[in-house]
């Protein structure tokens, strides 16, 4: 059984903050190259470039969702200060093997778990493989707390540095708490599979209200963003440690839905993401691919089936016109761009009922072109 406490030690007001943090910590800052892979959200690039440094985005391998090994060997030779690496859906990465090459040349690796929780790689927990790991809490992580992140390290001199500079942080303004307490609400009432495509519309239109906060800034770079200076909201804080003893029951939840999304699709038109034989995934999210991404969304809205689009580019949610604002060249990760044509996922949390998962199976099994 984990131990979980560790996530309530250095908290955040965002996951991106944590990652900033970690970051800071390791001294990476003005001028420096930080690699990451392409198929991520903006979260990642922005707290690199809140540090100061730039983003090199890493192609993904050809048939799973996370960073290509070999693909990082290139990036390491060009000069980059840390690496990052994320598990995607809660699909490990092999973070062993990026740490092999990373290790040759000094590179600290940064585990990016915000949607893995007890995901593990033979028969231990990622998060404690690179020098440090961080996590987010926000609306579709497997832990939702309302908004924040965290850090955890197990090296003792980067603790000392993360240590030091937390007692910089601030809380964040009351109307900030506010806010995020009556979103943290909403979710509460409306975060279900049966009210997703519903919801998807409404929240749409309140964050052009600025009702509920977007997850994404117009603008970035150093300076750009106050939150890169706040601690995680004091109520989220208290939610994350009653929640804590939550975890294990959601990766049972996960564990089941997900072996009934894996024995019950069966479609030439959908594909399954293989598995590694050294993984051990808790999914967050079940991905699977299809030739025709669009028509099986629009599919699924109108049989309200909860069937999530996202990453619907390199570094979501940004279109190609703002890609080189976080130095994104279009054409220069092609299997992260085609996972974003292609790729679509389930849910697996707690609200997933046994009907819905079997509605989701029924649907995908008689989706046709
Ligand atoms: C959610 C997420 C983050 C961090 O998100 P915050 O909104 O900053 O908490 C980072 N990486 C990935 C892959 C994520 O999904």
């Amino acid at each position: 059984m984990t131990d979980f406490r560790p996530l309530t030690k250095f908290t955040y007001f965002r996951g991106r903050v944590a990652l900033y943090a970690i970051l800071k910590a390791l001294g990476v800052g003005r001028g420096d190259r930080v690699g990451m892979q392409a198929y991520t959200c903006i979260a990642v690039p922005e707290a690199v470039l809140a540090a100061g440094a730039r983003p090199v985005f890493i192609d993904i391998e050809s048939e799973g969702l996370n960073m290509d090994a070999s693909a990082c060997t290139a990036a390491m030779s060009s000069g980059i200060k840390a690496i990052i690496v994320q598990h995607t859906f809660g699909l490990p990465a092999d973070v062993r093997a990026i740490q092999a090459v990373a290790g040759r040349h000094g590179i600290p690796v940064i585990e990016d778990c915000c949607h893995s929780l007890e995901t593990q790689i033979a028969g231990r927990n990622v998060g404690s493989f690179g020098i440090a790991g961080f996590y987010s809490f926000e609306w579709g992580k497997p832990l939702v707390a309302g908004v924040g992140g965290s850090a955890v390290t197990t090296d003792v001199e980067l603790e000392a540095k993360l240590a030091r500079d937390y007692a910089g942080y601030i809380s964040p303004p009351h109307t900030l708490d506010f806010r995020i307490r009556a979103q943290y609400l909403a979710y509460r009432l409306f975060f279900r599979p049966s009210f997703y495509w519903g919801t998807r519309r409404i929240l749409g239109n309140f964050s052009n209200t600025g009702l509920v906060d977007s997850n994404y800034h117009k603008t970035y770079g150093e300076g750009e963003s106050v939150e890169f200076k706040y601690r995680m909201i004091e109520s989220a804080k208290s939610r994350l440690e009653r929640a804590l003893a939550e975890i294990p029951a959601g990766t049972a939840h996960s564990n089941k839905i997900v072996a009934d999304y894996r024995r019950g699709i069966g479609n030439p038109l959908i594909g399954h993401i293989p598995v590694p034989p050294w993984a051990s995934p808790v999914y967050a999210r079940y991905p699977l691919r299809s030739p025709d991404k669009c028509r099986l969304l629009g599919a699924a809205e109108k049989c309200r089936v909860e069937i999530a689009g996202w990453y619907a580019t390199p570094v979501h949610p940004l279109l190609q016109s703002e890609w080189k604002g976080v130095g994104y060249v279009a054409g220069s990760c092609p299997n992260a761009e085609r996972a974003c044509s292609e790729v679509v996922s389930l849910p697996t949390h707690r609200r997933v009922t046994q009907a819905d998962a079997d509605k989701a199976v029924d649907f995908l099994n008689t989706f046709h072109l």
